[in-house]
């Protein structure tokens, strides 16, 4: 299994969690979206190259600064941020994006300027890019297009990770939403709550398959019943089977 987006630092005993997936077999991108978690991330992301011999090919980290603290990044954040990523080149730039229920969400504010800085770098130095969006996914569209995301002849889907993919994590926009990614090659990051509305259940069908990943989004408001990582696995199968659901029903 693998997990596209996930919170591992954020999470209590991310050590003894990432041990125990790693020894199911459940990958994932460790998501750091505050200066805080970064080490944190990077501590944890070692620590899985020495726990078996093969996890280190499919973990990986991204390193971003989430909207709902745009407004408090600093000079030294992204100085720090450029840090974490040029020592990792594996890893990826995010999550960065729009959200409009935090401050700085109007055109033109702080959220969009330290979105388009991400999403710059994220091009400079040949990276994935985890996006966030809780609203208007045409504002993020035109941002990538202004950082220079490019549409490619056959969508950078397939390509490798040095093709930078714009990946619209827990994805809940609509068919123009879809249309425009796949113009753009994105990576499409589906959660439990992607099938929440209609017209995201009508657009997922839309999606070329090899361009859908599967995410929990599990952070620190993460509190299942049952043992952690045993949840991630069933939260995880349940969105894959959604998925199954929404494409035959389309
Ligand atoms: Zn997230």
């Amino acid at each position: 299994m693998h997990d596209f987006h996930l919170h591992l630092a954020r999470l209590s005993n991310p050590e003894n969690i990432a041990d125990e997936l790693n020894r199911r077999g459940y990958h994932y991108v460790d998501v750091g979206c505050e200066p805080w978690e970064w080490a944190k991330v990077r501590d944890l992301n070692r620590a899985e190259v020495s726990c078996t011999g093969k996890c280190a090919e499919v973990n990986c980290a991204a390193y971003g600064i989430h909207p709902m603290i745009a407004e408090k990044a600093t000079e030294e954040d992204f100085a720090t941020l450029r840090k974490f990523l040029e020592s990792d080149t594996d890893a990826q730039v995010g999550e960065a994006g729009l959200d409009r229920r935090f401050p700085g969400y109007e055109p033109g504010g702080v959220q969009e300027s330290v979105f388009r800085r991400q999403a710059e770098l994220a091009l400079e130095l040949g990276r994935d890019l985890q996006i966030h969006c809780v609203g208007d996914y045409m504002r993020i569209v035109k941002v990538l297009r202004e950082a220079g995301f490019k549409a490619s002849p056959h969508g950078n889907s397939t390509a490798t990770v040095n093709v930078p993919r714009p990946i619209f994590h827990r994805f809940g926009g609509d068919v123009s939403a879809v249309r425009t990614g796949i113009e753009l090659g994105a990576i499409f990051s589906l959660h439990k709550d992607s099938f929440r509305k209609k017209s995201t259940v009508a657009a997922i069908p839309l999606i070329p398959a090899d361009s859908v990943r599967f995410e929990t989004d599990a952070d620190e408001s993460y509190c299942p019943t049952t043992e952690i990582a045993e949840a991630l696995i069933k939260d995880l199968g349940d969105v894959q089977r959604l998925y199954e659901l929404a494409i035959k029903d389309a």
